[in-house]
């Protein structure tokens, strides 16, 4: 796929928005009026930076107003096409974008804007350029793509061709398949945009709304489908208007943006023939999370090492080179890493104690390895003492790690190739714990979106819609991305402000990460009792909660007393009931959860706030902001 993207997708500079977009590895840039017009150079100078980065100037935008002028305005008009097709030639690209008329002055009619076109084609033609249109969804005459399509068409004119746009299609429920007639070389340029489906009008939508292929709700893979299929292989254009984008980090943003098209491409090109994608694996399929990894040292490891323990995992092994305890309880492996060389005791100096590295279990690690890499992973490598494995890592959340194993290579012996065993307090049971059943990772607000398109572009995994949880002290946002089997699921929590726990370890830890863990139990009851034995400390339920709880579901007032005296919280939805068991906070607000599921789809969202409040209410006074209640 020949790639491209608008300057007004993101923030800064313009010399900044360009070095971006080049390091992101965008082929092409389309260049806004408003980024040049707040240059301080000359079109000259935007055309040689943009060819010294190897982009090419896909086209120059907009123009608006053109089409139908009643005579009086109609030179004028052809005018000011003249002045900007200077600016053109001087910057070096040969199309401009003009989007269908919304001036009130404009009379309509698909032969006279023909005619106009006709006209601008001649003018364009004779200085080597070209002219694309548009139809704006809010176009006064023209606002369907069907509609532009027959005025190019009746305008006749080689140097005139149809731009499409996948929002404003899709935004008006187009029927999409009317672009698979249109022949390919009248398509001068395809732009891309997503967008949530929020119910509002359609201008204020497309300005602020929009986002990346994949990170909305818009069928844009089915758009780009049709598009495909007329055999069109030139640019694919991001043209995103969003105010988090021009408010965000210029280069995270443009990543996003390519990652996005890479996975578009690929999406495409398993549907139809085309020689846009290039072939590569398909998206990782997850079988479990294979470990969590704790970066720590040896003193601050003896009190990771004491919950753990009281969460009833046993020391397995330990590593033959590094200071590595590997904990395990069911099929649920813990590292704890305190080793003072390599990524993890770097990560520990920055961060202090945390969950810096998670192994996810692939079908293939070498295949999902290539699939990450192909999707703009950043790969992670360090050196590894001989006969050890090298598990190959890409980077993840806040510059933590995620591991590939897979159980048709070695790699899924690491704990017998890289460890030896130990026999640690012989008989003493676990607490019944079986697996992980989620892990939370926490983000800052304007990250979501990148997380979550770099999960659901490498692995085969569905995104849930976002709910809000509200902190007393502001709103955290929620997001699931998980897999068909329930085996990979990672609760993404963004938040707004420092003032709510979610944001206030993003503060502390400097930066994001897995603020908690989730491990499964068959029963709740029996886990809470052993762990009570085993010395684990619960984080303490307001008794106002359980008189909710029963009330709201109507639940025995034995069951809310039993539910009471462990500290267990309760949820249910239509598919079952759920409860869950918290620690307390370790550290900077990162803590354990336990949870038994009986046919319960959710994670309890409706419960957060109950939870957030405990933990606080834990952690002041010397934890959390005063104010921050
Ligand atoms: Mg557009
Ligand atoms: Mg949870």
């Amino acid at each position: 796929m020949k790639t491209s993207i608008a300057t007004v997708t993101l923030s800064g500079e313009l010399p900044d928005k360009l070095e971006a977009i080049a390091r992101a590895g965008f082929d092409g840039v389309e260049i806004f009026e408003n980024d040049f017009l707040a240059f301080d150079g000359s079109p000259a100078d935007v055309g040689k930076m943009a060819n010294d980065l190897g982009l090419k100037i896909t086209l120059f935008q907009p123009f608006r107003d053109f089409e139908g002028m009643p005579d009086g305005l109609r030179s004028r008009t052809f005018d000011r096409a003249e002045r900007k097709f200077d600016v053109m030639q001087e910057l070096g690209t040969d199309m401009v974008l003009v989007c269908s008329n919304v001036s009130q002055a404009a009379l309509g009619g698909i032969d006279r804007a023909a005619a106009d076109f006709h006209e601008l084609g001649e003018r364009a033609a004779k200085r080597g350029l070209k002219v694309g249109y548009e139809a704006l969804a809010w176009g006064r005459y023209v606002n369907d793509h069907r509609d532009a399509w027959e005025i190019v068409r009746r305008a006749n004119h080689p140097n005139v061709g149809l731009i499409l746009d996948s929002f404003h299609s899709l935004s008006r429920k187009i029927d999409i398949n009317s672009i698979r007639s249109i022949p390919k070389e009248r398509i001068f340029i395809v732009q891309l945009a997503d967008a949530p489906l929020i119910d509002m009008d359609l201008l204020y939508w497309s300005r602020h709304f929009r986002n990346m292929p994949g990170e909305g709700d818009l069928p844009v893979t089915a758009f780009t489908e049709a598009v495909a299929s007329t055999g069109y292989d030139g640019y694919f254009s991001l043209e995103i208007f969003n105010d988090q984008f021009r408010g965000g980090s210029t280069r995270a943003i443009a990543a996003d943006g390519h990652r996005s098209l890479i996975y578009l491409a690929d999406q495409v090109r398993r549907n139809v023939q085309t020689p846009i994608g290039v072939p590569m694996p398909e998206r990782a399929v997850v079988r479990g999370i294979g470990f969590v990894e704790f970066a720590t040292d040896e003193d601050e490891a003896v009190e990771l090492i004491a919950l753990l323990q009281a969460l009833g995992f046993r020391k397995r092994a330990i590593h033959r080179s590094k200071k590595v305890t590997l904990f395990e309880q069911g099929s649920i492996r813990i590292l704890v890493n305190a080793d003072p060389l390599g990524f993890a005791s770097a990560a520990y100096a920055v961060h202090g104690t945390f969950a810096y590295a998670l192994a996810l279990v692939v079908e293939d690690a070498t295949e999902a390895y290539r699939r990450a890499l192909a999707m703009d992973a950043e790969p992670f490598q360090q050196a590894v003492a001989d006969g050890e494995l090298e598990l190959p890592a890409i980077r993840g959340v806040g510059g933590g790690l995620i591991y590939l194993i897979d159980d048709k290579s070695p790699l899924g012996r690491f704990s017998e190739i890289d460890f030896e065993p130990v026999s640690e307090d012989g008989g003493k049971a676990g607490a019944g714990l079986l697996q992980f059943d989620h892990i939370a990772q926490t983000v800052a607000y304007d990250e979501m979106l990148t997380w979550l398109l770099f999960y659901t572009s490498i692995f085969e995994t569905r995104k849930t819609p976002m709910v809000d949880i509200i902190d007393p002290s502001g709103v955290v946002r929620s997001q699931v991305v998980e897999n068909e089997t329930g085996r990979l699921r990672l609760t993404m929590n963004g938040a707004e402000n420092r003032r709510t726990l979610a944001g206030h370890f993003i503060a502390e830890k400097f930066g994001s990460g897995i603020q908690h863990l989730a491990f499964s139990t068959d029963d709740i009851f029996v886990t809470a009792r052993s762990l009570r034995k085993q010395g684990f400390k619960p984080l303490h339920i307001s008794p106002n909660y359980y008189d909710d709880v029963e009330a709201r579901f109507g639940l025995d007032a034995d069951l809310t007393e039993r539910l009471k005296a462990e500290n267990i919280l309760y949820d249910r939805d239509e598919h079952g009931e759920y409860f869950q068991l918290y620690s307390g906070t370790y550290g900077e607000g990162f803590f354990f959860e336990i949870v038994e599921r009986r046919g319960y789809r959710g994670y309890g969202a409706p419960n957060a706030i109950f939870r957030i409040a405990a933990l606080k209410r834990q952690m002041r006074p010397e934890g959390v902001p005063k104010d921050a209640v």
